[in-house]
């Protein structure tokens, strides 16, 4: 699909597309079905187009689609028409920003959008698609108000000392900076939902790193393609396990370990390890505790590690001695797929149990926001440090202000260009 926006999207949709219709008057909201034709009249596509008239539209400004056949070639020569006609490329999340600006949606949709576009379990679709439908803003626009409304009495009393009594503001605040504070209790569970675990799978050759993966990902294997323009460049393998994605991280040795120089190194887990949130330690149960896995387990301490012991089909010779008692052990067989949903439960138990995600409720935030409410707690905290029952000193006004900026921040309201540009900038091209 072709998008174009702005006051003279139509007049330059008139002059590409020739209508079947009786009638070619475009009404707002309607599909009009004809041809896209250059300037030699020779036809390029047969398409549909809408024209919406704005403010009704998704900028808010004139918009035309038109949906083409497809194919590169084709796309190109409407685009290039198009541009030869006045129109210019849109910059990446333009269409968004734009949505923004004139008011169409505040910023924690346009960042719900994004996280919609690259939600990688259903999950993280259904989160995304409820701040998309305003839960976060909803909850931010309550506690912003509660807070305007405490100010106009504040500055109420101090304007006129005479005339208003001094509002007793103490616990309508707290109640406020609770509900604050339960806001930026969220975070974690949304990092896990938006970004995954990364996992490093480590191991010696032929222990079944890539058998075991294989068994992990199962049905619902997922991998995700290197599509330009997208916010993702790389192609990167994830396990959902109950919705949380976790992240394969990438190494050569994974996907063709005999492609690979049949020996270890430490050095290459080191880095492995190093990138990622957790570990998953592939052992040969058949065999006994090898020398190399010794070295790997003693340079793990410290480290979230699950252990796998693989192959346990061919036998059950492996014993620890003593190495990686703390970390959690299931005995599997990728082969056989013995073992693999305790395997499943015992990777998401040890990085997510505990982090809440369950009673997040409809939309955690994210870091962007988590930075605003620590200063709107902040400047609640002060407010009611300088607020002792109905005794205040003008001060609070000041704190109360700050908070109120602060949430104005994650929503958007009050938000400075280079944070929109921050954000916009992760939209790929046509969003
Ligand atoms: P990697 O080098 O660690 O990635 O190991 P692979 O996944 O390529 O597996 C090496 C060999 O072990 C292959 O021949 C697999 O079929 C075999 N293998 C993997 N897992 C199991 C298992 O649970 N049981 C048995 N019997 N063989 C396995």
């Amino acid at each position: 699909m072709i998008r174009v926006s702005g006051g003279k999207a139509l007049e330059l949709l008139k002059s590409i597309f020739t209508s079947s219709s009786k009638n070619p008057e475009f009404e707002s909201h309607r599909v009009y079905h004809g041809w896209i034709r250059d300037n030699g009249g020779k036809t390029i596509d047969e398409v549909m187009a809408v024209y919406m008239r704005g403010p009704n539209s998704y900028t808010g400004e004139d918009v035309v689609e038109v949906s083409c056949h497809g194919g590169l070639a084709v796309t190109r020569e409407i685009l290039g028409l198009a541009v030869e006609r006045g129109a210019r490329l849109a910059e990446r999340g333009e269409f968004s920003r734009r949505a923004f600006l004139n008011g169409k949606m505040d910023l924690l949709k346009a960042e719900a959008i994004l996280d919609l576009v690259s939600a990688r379990t259903g999950r993280g679709v259904n989160l995304a698609a409820s701040q998309l439908a305003g839960s976060l803003s909803s909850s931010i626009g309550r506690l912003r108000s509660e807070l305007i409304g405490l100010l106009a009495e504040v500055e109420a009393s101090v304007d006129f000392p005479d005339d208003v009594e001094p509002p007793a503001i103490r616990t309508r605040v707290e109640s406020v900076r609770d509900e604050v504070e339960k806001l930026i209790a969220t975070e974690g569970a949304g990092r896990l939902l938006r970004e995954g675990v990364r996992m490093a799978i480590v191991g010696k050759p032929n222990v079944g790193k890539s058998s075991l993966l294989n068994a992990l990902l199962g049905e619902k294997r997922a991998i995700v393609t290197d599509e330009p323009g997208t916010t993702r460049d790389t192609i990167e393998e994830v396990i959902n396990i109950r919705g949380v994605p976790f992240v394969v991280v990438d190494t050569a040795g994974i996907r063709h370990p005999r492609d690979r120089a049949e020996e270890f190194g430490v050095g290459k887990a080191r880095a492995e390890i190093a990138g990622a949130n957790m570990v998953l330690l592939v052992l040969d149960a058949s065999t006994g505790l090898g020398d190399e896995d010794k070295v790997i387990l003693e340079e793990l301490s410290g480290a979230n590690v699950v252990l796998a012991l693989n192959k346990i089909d061919l036998g059950a010779a492996i014993s620890l001695n003593g190495y990686g008692n703390s970390c959690p052990q299931f005995k599997v067989s990728a082969l056989l797929g013995t073992g693999i949903g305790e395997l499943r439960d015992g990777i998401y138990d040890l990085v997510v149990k505990g982090q809440e995600i369950e009673s997040a409720g409809g939309s955690p935030i994210n870091l962007r926001h988590r930075e605003c409410l620590l200063r709107a707690r902040d400047a609640l905290d002060k407010a009611l440090a300088g607020c002792d029952g109905k005794c205040y000193s003008d001060l609070v006004a000041v704190d109360l202000k700050g908070a109120i900026v602060a949430l104005g921040e994650v929503s958007g309201e009050e938000v400075s260009e280079e944070v929109i540009s921050s954000i916009f900038d992760r939209f790929c091209v046509g969003k």
